[in-house]
C-alpha cells in the first residue's frame, strides 16, 4: 500500500509570493488550503513563508496551479515535484 507522505525523504521549502501579481483566483487555497491563506478579498496576503517538509508537496501543487505565477517555491526543482506527483498518480492507479 502506497503512503501519501514519506517524511524524512524530503525537506521543507520556502515560498515567495508576489501579491501584486495575484488576481484572487483562489486556486492556491483550493488546492493547498493548509499552506495558502487568503485575505478577506481572496488575495494572497504574505510575501514569504517557511513550509515544513510534510506540506512541501502541497506548497508546490498550490504554486503550480496559480494562473498568475504569483507564487515561487524555493527548494526542490519543479521536476522533482512533477516526478513525485506522477509516482503518486501511478501508485493510485495500481500496478501496471
Ligand atoms: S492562485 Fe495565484 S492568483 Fe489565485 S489567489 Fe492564489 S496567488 Fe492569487
Amino acid at each position: 500500500m502506497a503512503h501519501r507522505h514519506d517524511p524524512g525523504s524530503e525537506v521543507g521549502v520556502k515560498i515567495r509570493a508576489h501579491p501584486s501579481l495575484c488576481l484572487g483566483y483562489g486556486l492556491c487555497h483550493r488546492f493547498a488550503h493548509k499552506v495558502y491563506h487568503l485575505d478577506e478579498e481572496g488575495h494572497i496576503a504574505f510575501h514569504r513563508l517557511d513550509v515544513p517538509a510534510d506540506l512541501a508537496f502541497e506548497a508546490w501543487i498550490g504554486a503550480s496551479v496559480c494562473p498568475q505565477r504569483a507564487i515561487t517555491v524555493i527548494g526542490q526543482p519543479e521536476d522533482h515535484w512533477r516526478q513525485r506527483r506522477d509516482r503518486l498518480a501511478g501508485a493510485a492507479n495500481g500496478p501496471t
